[in-house]
């Protein structure tokens, strides 16, 4: 891949999470938040003529593309006091945003998500989807990266999606930068961030630390400004996975040799590709699981997992997880 030059132009994607459940308990309302997220926006496409500009909006139900929309649907007002691209994205945005928070559609549309969790993997699939349309169609060098707002919490059953498109994105070399505007870290973005060479950006609002700035000073940067500046590093990543059964983040895993999935506990049989394993060891496992239960050990308990997972791998030459 060749080097980013500074004459290169950018597309941003921006995925908007706009959960209310999780907006309604931060100390920033969503209204001023998504005042500070448009003055980002306009500063990115005056930073140069070409950069390219996709946002994506989601909750806990649906995921939209707010911008670029059909013109003949949004039917911004007039105002010959703002640059003509600006008011088109402002007034696309807000509309989009106002229109998903009055839709409110059947609360059992996506079972297993809860109140307080959004569709994440679904925005970085359509995302990837929209930079592989662009860049394809694009003749000039266009650098993609993607910025997610997070505000809900992690939702376990994306996981494997999530991961997923994580790792498309690595691939297609699309750095995943993510804003937590609300709440608690979250493991499995803080990972796509990581992974995709991103940064993971943590903003306490209840504490006075400015969401815009955040954004201006460090998700404003282009892939070869990036390359010259030090950004704020993240010392401790929580890299556990979760367990595809349960959809439990674990400590310990197992991991099926022939198709990668991860589980909490040793099956003879896994169930994602079917593939059967050797039941002595299966037993010898589940064995050493309960006699070291008993003793109320969890030093012993966890010696002993270990032990069985790497048992398990060096039988099937499996991999054991984190
Ligand atoms: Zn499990
Ligand atoms: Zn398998």
């Amino acid at each position: 891949m060749s080097e980013p030059l500074e004459s290169d132009a950018s597309l941003l994607v921006v995925v908007l999470d706009i959960n209310t459940s999780a907006w309604s308990t931060s100390p920033l309302p969503l209204d001023k938040a998504l005042q500070q997220i448009i003055i980002f926006i306009n500063g990115y496409l005056a930073l140069k003529p070409e950069n390219k500009l996709v946002v994506l909006a989601s909750n806990k139900r649906e995921c939209r593309c707010l911008y670029p929309v059909d013109h003949t649907s949004a039917t911004p007002d007039q105002d010959i006091q703002v640059y003509e691209q600006f008011r088109v994205v402002d007034a696309s945005i807000l509309a989009g945003v106002k229109n998903m928070i009055i839709n409110t559609e059947p609360p059992n549309a996506n079972q297993g998500i809860e109140e307080a969790q959004s569709l994440i993997a679904r925005a970085l699939s359509k995302a990837l989807c929209h930079i592989h349309r662009v860049t394809e169609s694009t003749l000039s060098k266009i650098w993609p990266r993607i910025l997610v707002l997070s505000a809900a919490e992690d939702s376990p059953r994306e996981y494997i999606a999530l991961m997923n498109s994580i790792f498309a994105a690595q691939k297609m070399s699309v750095l995943i930068d993510i804003c937590k505007i609300i709440g608690r870290d979250s493991v499995f973005l803080q990972q796509a961030a990581e992974i995709s060479g991103g940064n993971y950006l943590k903003v306490d609002t209840a504490r006075g630390e400015s969401l815009l700035q955040t954004l201006l000073f460090t998700c404003l940067a282009d892939h070869y400004t990036r390359e010259i500046l030090y950004f704020p590093g993240n010392e401790q990543i929580d890299f556990r996975a979760t367990c595809f059964c349960h959809k439990k983040v674990v400590d310990i895993g197992f991991v099926c040799s022939v198709c990668l999935s991860i589980f909490c506990r040793p099956a003879p049989v896994c169930s994602t590709c079917q593939t059967k394993f050797s039941i002595k060891l299966v037993k010898t496992e589940s064995a050493l699981s309960s006699s070291s239960a008993l003793t109320s050990n969890g030093k012993q308990m966890l010696a002993a997992s270990e032990m069985s997972a790497f048992s398990l791998e060096d039988e099937k030459t499996a991999t054991a997880g984190k």
